[in-house]
């Protein structure tokens, strides 16, 4: 199936493109009303280190989302020969600098820099992929935080399309910082979307299909193309497919985005189900636009 096809689906498509676009639309309405009022618009600042393809590309979404919902945008590449000190030194720069309200570094970094040092750099205040021990702390606790892009995005796709998650059983797949744990994390909070008791799968888990034929929301972030299939789905389930994988192809660009989830099979058993590409992908970045708001906000209260 060719992308962009992922349409025939016994329940309901969780259109995350749709509903970014809504919600960009929403902000766009806020910053307005913001400059109108002779302030400054929220400002995110971005550095890309190197010349990772798929980073150069979720960079440039991230620059255009700004620009549609009228925030300032600034993008600061270097060359992958950047030592550690000094991206350390314009992070410092940039904590510094009261006219920019966000900061993400895009990772991976090449590996003589420390992704750790470097996240732990950033101002938890500017800290608007939610990375910073602080605020991934805050989420422990349930308290108000930054929640990083991706969880942050599903929470408000599950809220848009009205998903009932209280009292379910939430199963994620892959326990990664930036994903999984967060994800598990979110979901068994006692908040809407929330309240669900939840099990968090990984490469160590045995009869992984056990656990997810438990779902009432399966939740998968492995990164192994179309891994899950719609014999290890639960009828009914809303699955949600967090994956992109690039997979070589004879088109221009020599690859196709695949989901961790086989759509086809999924979704003819599935309530609800998420496309790739068109799912969480553009939730994400609505993510990232709505914590640099609310840095924005914070920061002008
Ligand atoms: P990581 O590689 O950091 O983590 C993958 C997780 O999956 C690990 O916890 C790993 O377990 C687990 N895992 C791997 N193989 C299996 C298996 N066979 N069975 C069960 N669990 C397994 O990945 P990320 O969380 O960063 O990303 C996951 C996917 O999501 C990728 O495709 C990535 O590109 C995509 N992604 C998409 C985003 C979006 O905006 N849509 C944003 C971020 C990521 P263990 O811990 O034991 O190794």
């Amino acid at each position: 199936m060719s992308e962009g096809m992922h349409q025939n689906t016994n329940g309901m498509l969780l259109n995350g493109k749709e509903q970014s676009d809504i919600i960009k639309g929403e902000i766009a309405t806020q910053v307005s009303e913001i400059v109108s009022s002779g302030k400054r618009a929220p400002h995110l600042a971005a550095i890309l280190v190197g010349e990772d393809g798929a980073s150069k590309t979720y960079v440039k979404n991230k620059e255009l989302a700004c620009q549609k919902v009228g925030f300032t945008s600034t993008l600061l590449r270097y060359d992958a020969t950047i030592t550690e000190e000094e991206l350390l030194n314009k992070i410092e720069e940039i904590n510094n600098d009261d006219e920019i309200d966000g900061l993400i570094v895009q990772l991976p970094l090449p590996s003589h820099i420390s992704e750790n040092k470097v996240t732990q750099a950033i101002n938890p205040a500017k800290d608007v992929d939610g990375f910073h021990d602080v605020n991934v702390g805050k989420l422990t606790k349930g308290e108000d935080t930054f929640i990083s892009a991706t969880p942050y995005g599903i929470i408000q796709l599950l809220d848009r399309y009205k998903i009932e998650t209280s009292g379910k059983h939430c199963v994620v797949v892959g326990r990664s910082n930036i994903v999984g744990r967060p994800m598990s994390i979110l979901m068994s909070r006692a908040d809407n979307p929330g309240n669900c008791t939840v099990t968090l799968c990984h490469s160590r888990t045995k009869n992984l299909a056990d656990f997810t034929r438990m779902a009432d929301i399966l939740i998968v972030a492995l990164g192994r193309a179309e891994f899950v299939t719609g014999d290890m789905v639960k009828p009914g389930a809303t699955v949600i497919d967090v994956g992109i994988t690039r997979v070589p192809a004879d088109n221009e660009r020599g690859y196709v985005l695949r989901g961790d989830v086989e759509f086809d099979s999924c979704a003819a058993v599935a309530g609800a189900i998420t496309p790739v590409p068109g799912g969480v992908g553009p939730m994400t970045i609505i993510g990232l636009m709505q914590n640099t708001l609310k840095s924005y906000q914070l920061r002008h209260a």
